[in-house]
């Protein structure tokens, strides 16, 4: 146990053992407890420092059947991790204040401090893991760091991990297999925040660049200026910034520079190569001071998921006010409050997760309307409407969009109800009415379709989004959905699937061993360059090349439709292929 905790174990008693003793303070009046370990406290304290602990200490105080009686004093049983606690005591008490070691720890002893509306420990503990630098600087910690901060609702703590974030490439081939450290919901706020600092950032460049940079870097010689008579490369450098913010870093500036200079090595009226670093560190610092502005002015961008999730909440409001069907003994009831009155007979035949609930005796604090039972799901009014509709002969009710089919799945799915779900995929979704997700679409219902475990769904959509660029902006509010391991899987399955089309096309591209190529050998061009080990017609083999080295190269910012997009591509270079009556007999007959 660490020294820095003066009042430790400083009495024993019989039932306090001294190892399960992490704070002794004098004039104790209360027992803190948790996960078995004591605290014992002055409860003032604690009540000046916490409403909510404060609340909970007088609930306790004034309960008549004090379930503690054999302690000494009266105890407060807390959830958090014993080590945490000890450490926020350090905050309240006048000792050495305690900071943990890890920054989860750390982000731990942050929520729970937010947890108790302790705002002035808050404080003390934000001040001093800003004088240690206790946040991390690198990309992976600081993605886990801002998970943590996304999830706990610590705002600060996700503002300056989202810009340590920021000074690092932000597109999904950059993030590859780091995505799964949180998820899309968190991820999301991270891009819209990276969208909006961007936005500010150029604004606030242009504006830097027009009149500010000339002030900082004036009299500089150079063969091309720009119209604010600042050196050409340094004003693309200054945009770029705008564009990705990671290249604010002096590293980044002087390879600009170095590769400038590099260029102009032969001209007398470039100066770069001895511009004086007293200029260049003047202007760093005056852009410096832009950027750190607009950092600023973007703080409002970020969002914590929560928020938006309350907001989400509030917004929704059923159609629905009652479902009856007559006498039905058993009422189950939507996450938006709708009552819908059922049959437990006809639940339990379809639902052997129905038919346990309902052979469990009621518990002793259940709900009842009109003298029947309520079971609250976590479904919608709207979805519950479409299942009950399927159970009951009555006109059945099919949602009217793909991603409320995807939930309606999901509902049988947990239910078990897999005739329903056998009607739902072999009626519904075959009958035409719901084509294949397309466009962002299909990311949303993967990533519907892999959280809710739907395997054909999950597959089918999959192969959908090979079709469209896999980016943020194409993806959008659908990131919202994924969960962090999905939107990894989609990248490797991507990664695959590009990987096996180069390989395919590979077989195309040369003669041994003999591939489906010998088709165009009877082409003069081909045999011609048989021997340099090519068996393509060359108009056909630079097509292919060419969209072999686009599949290396764009996997993530280009649609995978090798198929369709080749094959336009194809009849162009026939066509101006010309005359060529073997390609043309080889392409009636076997293109
Ligand atoms: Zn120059
Ligand atoms: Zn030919």
């Amino acid at each position: 146990m660490s020294s820095t905790i003066p009042y430790e174990t400083a009495s024993t008693t019989a039932d306090q053992p001294l190892a399960n003793l992490l704070f002794d303070y004098p004039d104790a009046d209360i027992i803190l407890r948790s996960h078995g370990r004591h605290f014992r406290v002055p409860k003032t304290f604690i009540v000046n420092n916490s409403p909510i602990l404060g609340e909970l200490i007088r609930r306790t105080l004034g309960s008549p059947n004090d379930a503690n009686a054999e302690a000494s004093l009266p105890v407060v049983q807390l959830p958090d991790s014993s080590e945490i606690l000890r450490c926020l005591l350090t905050f309240i008490f006048p000792v050495t204040p305690l900071v943990p070691s890890t920054p989860e720890e750390i982000m731990e002893l942050l929520s729970v401090a937010q947890t108790y509306q302790m705002d002035s420990v808050l404080t003390h503990i934000r001040d001093r893991i800003a004088r240690r630098n206790s946040l991390p600087t690198s990309l992976e910690p600081a993605l886990h760091i801002y998970a943590l901060a996304q999830k706990y609702g610590l705002r600060p703590e996700a503002l300056r991990t989202a810009r340590t974030v920021l000074n690092y490439p932000m597109t999904i081939e950059d993030f590859d297999n780091k995505l799964d450290i949180m998820p899309g919901a968190a991820l999301y706020e991270l891009w819209k925040y990276h969208e909006r600092v961007r936005t500010i950032l150029a604004s606030d460049l242009k504006e830097f660049r027009m009149f500010c940079a000339g002030g900082t870097v004036t009299g500089l010689r150079c063969t091309k200026l720009s119209s604010s008579q600042i050196p050409y490369w340094l004003d693309q450098y200054i945009e770029s910034i705008g564009k990705s913010p990671n290249l604010f870093d002096y590293a980044e500036l002087n390879i600009a520079m170095a590769r400038h200079t590099k260029d102009m090595a032969s001209q007398p009226r470039c100066e770069c190569a001895s511009i004086p670093s007293h200029t260049i560190r003047d202007f760093w610092d005056a852009l410096g001071s832009i950027v750190d502005d607009s950092f600023e002015r973007a703080k409002s961008a970020l969002s914590l998921v929560r928020e938006r999730e309350d907001f989400r909440a509030q917004i929704d409001s059923s159609q629905y006010k009652s479902f009856d069907i007559p006498d039905g003994n058993f009422i189950i009831r939507s996450s938006d409050n709708v009552n819908f009155h059922v049959h437990k007979s006809v639940l339990a035949m379809a639902s052997p997760f129905f038919k346990d609930l309902l052979s469990l005796p009621q518990p002793p604090d259940s709900e009842f309307v009109n003298g029947l039972p309520v079971v609250q799901l976590s479904e919608s009014a709207e979805l519950l409407n479409s299942l009950i509709s399927i159970l009951y002969p009555i006109r059945t009710v099919i949602p009217n969009s793909y991603e409320k089919l995807l939930y309606l799945l999901a509902a049988c799915q947990k239910y078990e109800m897999v005739s329903v779900q056998t009607f739902i995929r072999s009626e519904v979704m075959r009958g035409g009415e719901f084509p294949a997700p397309q466009g962002a679409e299909a990311f949303t219902a993967y990533a519907i379709a892999s959280s809710k475990g739907l395997i054909p769904e999950m597959e089918n959509a999959a192969r959908q989004t090979l079709n469209y660029p896999m980016t943020f902006e194409f993806l959008g509010e659908g990131l919202r959905l994924f969960e962090g391991w999905a939107l990894c899987d989609l990248v490797n399955f991507r990664r695959r699937c590009r990987d096996n089309l180069v390989t395919c096309l590979d077989s195309y591209l040369k003669l041994k061993p003999p591939g489906p190529s010998r088709i165009w050998l009877s082409c003069p061009e081909a045999t011609s360059m048989a021997y340099r080990n090519r068996v393509l017609p060359t108009w056909l083999n630079e097509l292919l090349s060419r969209n072999q080295n686009s599949l290396k190269l764009q996997k993530f910012t280009s649609p995978l439709d090798i198929h369709s997009r080749t094959r336009g591509e194809y009849f162009v270079a026939l066509r101006s292929h010309g005359n060529c009556n073997s390609c043309l007999g080889v392409h009636i007959t076997n293109g």
